[in-house]
């Protein structure tokens, strides 16, 4: 990819077109990170300074181990499963243990990952049982001819490939519990009994400039039905392709679905220097056969951070405009680690080989 960054920048000086130059992250081998674990009515004065800390060392180390992947050369895709299989096994989260329990008092999980590379996807939704879903969904991308298995069927594949299941008790919290026996004591909405969803995610892109995504969550409180929410759904909760971005969601499922965010994200920024693109390629000189001798692409055009927030930004507006809510995380090709959210937190951290390492959970950090 980074090989076509220089006749792709000759091709601009011919059109006299001055863009900004790449970021720092987008340095030979650069690599950036961000991780969530979920959006929502976080304030401060609701938290005590223990969970705020609690939040914040778990969101630390769930980082560390993706950034420790992408820092000793390893893949995105090996990176974002390393930091989402701790939050899995971390209560605090809405995922694998510690997951928000259905109607009936089970848990149904749902996960999805995707590799930017080669825009292979891998998902599973409602499934009991498997200690990290994330790793069924890679499983699935990687060990099986579908994208996506549900239910009984993704359970069966899961024991075929020797993947760890672990007993319900070991998944179910009594907070999750309480929550649902709220919800129905009080008919509440899941939004009122949750306030925030604790889905958790990682994006990343690593130093040979592939990006990878990828969601796991429990869903919403008191879900019915065989409900699957947005995570697993290639596009809605999750997408990665390297010509442009790679976006986890956590929020309110059925709006994230209906706007189609991670897809919709990544398509503007692809297509925000389309008519640059197109003039730049047009000056591309030809091989004998008439095609091309490379290929431009919006990476090439240097896309500012706050020119990638502004239209990640107008997804999540539109999330909201329907009465949606939630956030994303994104990192672009460029390297851009960026957040956006319409909640008043978002437990989330970011990592970048030009040095940045933090994490936040308040939208005002
Ligand atoms: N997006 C998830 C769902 O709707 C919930 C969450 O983000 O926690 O299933």
């Amino acid at each position: 990819m980074r090989g076509f960054f220089i006749p792709a920048i000759r091709a601009l000086t011919a059109l006299s077109v001055l863009f900004a130059l790449p970021a720092a992250a987008q340095e030979e081998g650069g690599w950036s990170i961000a991780i969530h674990g979920g959006a929502g009515t976080i304030a401060r004065e609701n938290m005590t300074a223990e969970q705020d800390a609690a939040y914040r060392a778990a969101l630390q180390r769930a980082l560390d181990a993706g950034a420790t992947v992408l820092r000793e050369g390893g893949s995105a895709m090996d990176a974002i499963q390393a930091a989402i299989e701790p939050m899995e096994d971390d209560p605090l989260f809405n995922a694998g243990r510690g997951a928000v329990l259905t109607w009936d008092g089970d848990i149904e999980l749902d996960a999805s990952i995707m590799d930017g590379r080669t825009r292979d996807a891998g998902a599973v939704a409602g499934v009991t049982g498997i200690r990290h879903p994330i790793e069924l969904a890679r499983k699935v991308m990687t060990d099986s001819p579908h994208v996506m298995l549900a239910g009984d069927g993704a359970e069966a594949f899961a024991a075929e490939q020797g993947l760890e299941l672990m007993p319900p008790e070991w998944f179910e919290t009594e907070r999750r519990r309480d929550s649902l026996e709220r919800m129905k004591a009080q008919r509440l909405s899941a939004l009122d009994v949750d306030v925030k969803f604790g889905t958790v995610g990682a994006v990343a892109l690593d130093r040979d400039g592939n990006m990878a995504a990828g969601t796991s969550t429990g869903g919403m409180t008191g879900k019915r039905w065989g409900r699957i929410g947005d995570a697993p759904i290639i596009g809605a909760g999750t997408y990665a392709d390297n010509r442009a971005c790679a976006v986890s969601a956590t929020g309110w499922g059925e709006f994230f679905i209906r706007v189609g965010v991670a897809h919709e994200i990544c398509t503007r920024l692809r297509y925000r220097y389309r008519a640059e693109i197109e003039a730049a390629q047009a000056t591309v000189p030809l091989d004998e056969e008439g095609m091309p001798t490379y290929i431009v692409h919006a990476s090439e055009f240097g896309l500012e951070a706050t020119h990638a927030q502004e239209e990640i930004d107008a997804v999540i507006a539109e999330v909201g405009a329907l009465g949606g809510d939630g956030g994303v995380i994104v990192v672009t090709s460029e390297g851009y680690p960026l957040f956006s959210m319409n909640t008043s937190g978002m437990y989330r951290g970011r990592a970048t080989s030009d040095g940045v390492n933090e994490v936040a959970i308040y939208a005002d950090e």
